[in-house]
């Protein structure tokens, strides 16, 4: 499988630079491991705003569907500084693949950051976007947005490298673009389309088969944000054990009974969440390559990202994606 290198724009405290408000840098695994594969481009608001390192620390007050951003210890106002700033900044990106922002920030968390009553110290608070990060999710609906923290876990993980390995296929695609290679991209993501999304699956189909004669440039616009709204969601258990239970038909005549038995166990377990996906799709790819299943081994689905990303640890824990 291609693997062309998505464009990703981080945090610039992920590992880049020493820009934290107290100096401090962030170093964490599944950020570490991703940046040679992908196209880096970095981003710190407050450091772009003038505020410095170090700075005192700056805190979302107020409405949490519409906050103010303050420095408490100064009383400075930056809202106005920092929306104009995302305004200006988002503009100049040129299609973004994701972004992996910096949790829990006022500025960049992309979600579930802490907006207070007041800037009081102890001041109770609700969930809400850091301004930064609001910005992006607001003006990239589609895009895979993911902060650090929540990357750790291996299902959210893999639902944003699939995105954005996905994505970035499809735009190495329509830099050489024909009504052949659509057909054969729309091929080789038939049973991934069909783990995310079947209803989107059978709307992109529909689109390559051009029945009203459309002019290729417009069908890549449309299949472009169909393949985004797509892969939003991530797919359910469900719908990954059907893919996955339909690649099983291509070589169970070819399996020992125990064999099967063992891959429906492991189908089982990733159902009640005790084993990731790569389990039963691991055992799937070696019987593909073993079978010599021609059809299966041009699926993305069995490997939709870079396999030497598969291999950074799991947290373990078992957030929502
Ligand atoms: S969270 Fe964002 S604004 Fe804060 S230091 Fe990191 S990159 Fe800069």
């Amino acid at each position: 499988m291609n693997h062309p290198k998505p464009r990703v724009i981080f945090s610039r405290c992920l590992g880049f630079e020493h820009c934290r408000y107290n100096g401090n840098i962030i170093q964490e695994d599944a950020v570490e491991h991703l940046k040679p594969y992908v196209e880096i481009e970095t981003v710190c608001p407050e450091v772009e705003i003038d505020l410095g390192v170090p700075r005192d620390p700056i805190r979302l007050v107020g409405d949490p569907s519409d906050p103010r951003l303050v420095q408490p210890t100064t009383g400075l106002d930056v809202t106005d500084r920092m929306r104009d700033y995302a305004d200006d900044r988002l503009g100049q990106l040129a299609a973004p693949d994701g972004f992996v922002l910096k949790f829990g920030s006022p500025s960049c968390g992309p979600r579930e950051v802490k907006c207070y009553v007041n800037e009081k110290k102890g001041a109770a608070s609700t969930k809400t976007h850091g301004m930064f990060g609001g910005a992006v999710i607001e003006r990239f609906p589609n895009a895979a947005v993911e902060d650090e923290g929540r990357l750790k876990n291996f299902d959210i993980r893999q639902h944003f490298l699939t995105r954005l390995f996905t994505q970035a296929r499809f735009r190495g695609l329509r830099q050489a673009a024909s009504m052949a290679r659509l057909v054969g991209f729309h091929a080789q993501h038939k049973l991934l389309l069909m783990a995310y999304n079947q209803t989107r699956m059978r709307a992109l189909g529909r689109i390559v088969a051009n029945p009203d004669k459309q002019p290729l440039d417009h069908l890549l616009g449309l299949y472009a944000e169909g393949l985004r709204v797509a892969l939003a969601k991530a797919p359910r258990r469900v719908s990954a054990i059907n893919v996955l239970m339909h690649a099983l038909g291509y070589v169970s005549d070819e399996l020992s009974s125990a064999e099967k038995a063992f891959f429906l166990d492991s189908l089982e377990q990733y159902r009640n969440g005790h084993v990731p996906l790569s389990v039963p799709t691991s055992l799937m790819r070696s019987w593909i390559i073993r079978f010599d299943v021609d059809y299966l081994a041009d699926q993305a689905y069995f490997e939709p990202y870079p396999q030497d990303l598969v291999e950074v640890l799991d947290s373990g824990k078992g957030r929502r994606l």
